[in-house]
């Protein structure tokens, strides 16, 4: 198969990748191009930031944030790398993970923050894990990430936090919360989370790319990541969302990217009243984070650990 675009400019290119849903067959070139210039638009167009503003990426060492921190600094925004180190030894995965991003912010010459949970709280994620009520590792570390992510962006000065979720990753969700008619999430689902009662602005840059997309622009960017993921990882339901997506997109190329953009200009704006003003923040007693309780759930669990 030869690149449309070259095709158009009376060259002839072998394509590298098939974008089924567009219809477009493109070289290593106009793929990078195309997917960069996706990227832009989505930001301009949900206003996710500025070139003026300096930008946290959130960077887990795995193909989507690195990628996403990659193509942010292409396009000349300031960006800066964000990594929590969970204390996973199982597979060397948390060194393994550090040391990626590490060479990573080396060979894009940007910042890497790194927030390592052992020497800052004294415990591994497995152990707070242990520790909490919860037990379940991944909604454990979920809420600590997302926690973190906001504290650190406060502290350090950054009004917005990217991460790589993509649009594989949106679809699903969306597929999940719409069986389950989850309203308050529904309402809240989006490319952008705007800055507020204390959390930074939450942007989603790549929410219209595909994982394949995004595994196509960090290999042909020699971009070196994680290949195996997280030891704790275990079959998510997220995973038969994206599953039941992937058997639609193959009868229906095109099912995903319309099943969201769809949601989000017809359906989103009915769940958003719904949620709009329902949840009350105030100012933790230990740390000051937004919480809607007095001691937020991250100072919680902290606290009952000591106690054991
Ligand atoms: Fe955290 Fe679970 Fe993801 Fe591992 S798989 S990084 S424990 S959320
Ligand atoms: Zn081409
Ligand atoms: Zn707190």
């Amino acid at each position: 198969m030869l690149c449309k675009i070259c095709k158009s400019k009376g060259k002839r290119e072998k394509a590298v990748i098939y974008l089924r849903h567009h219809r477009l067959a493109l070289c290593r070139e106009h793929f990078i191009e195309w997917f960069e210039r996706q990227t832009e638009k989505t930001i301009k167009e949900f206003k996710m930031f500025s070139r003026k503003e300096k930008v946290l990426v959130a960077v887990s060492g795995g193909k989507d944030s690195l990628s996403l921190w990659f193509a942010l600094n292409k396009l000349r925004y300031e960006t800066y790398g964000l990594h929590i180190s969970l204390g996973i030894e199982k597979w060397d995965y948390s060194k393994k993970s550090l040391e990626i991003c590490r060479k990573f912010s080396d060979r894009i010459e940007r910042p890497l923050i790194v927030f390592n949970l052992k020497e800052e709280f004294g415990y591994t994620i497995e152990e707070i894990a242990k520790g909490s009520k919860r037990k379940d590792v991944c909604s454990v570390c979920g809420s600590f990430k997302r926690y973190l992510m906001n504290k650190i962006a406060k502290e350090k000065g950054f009004k917005v936090v990217a991460t790589g979720h993509n649009l594989d990753d949106e679809s699903a969700l969306l597929l999940s919360n719409t069986i389950r008619w989850e309203v308050g999430y529904l309402g809240r689902q989006s490319p952008v989370l705007p800055e507020e009662g204390g959390f930074a602005r939450k942007v989603k840059p790549f929410c219209f790319l595909t994982e394949k997309e995004t595994v196509s622009y960090a290999i042909l960017n020699e971009i070196e990541y994680m290949k195996t993921g997280c030891p704790n990882a275990k079959e998510a339901t997220s995973s038969h969302f994206k599953r039941a997506l992937a058997y639609l997109e193959h009868q229906m190329p095109g099912t995903k990217l319309r099943f969201y953009k769809e949601f989000l200009r017809k359906a989103k704006p009915i769940f958003e009243k719904e949620v709009r003003g329902k949840v009350e923040l105030n100012e933790c007693q230990v740390c000051g984070m937004p919480t809607t309780a007095p001691v937020c759930s991250v100072c919680r669990t902290l606290q009952r650990l000591k106690e054991c």
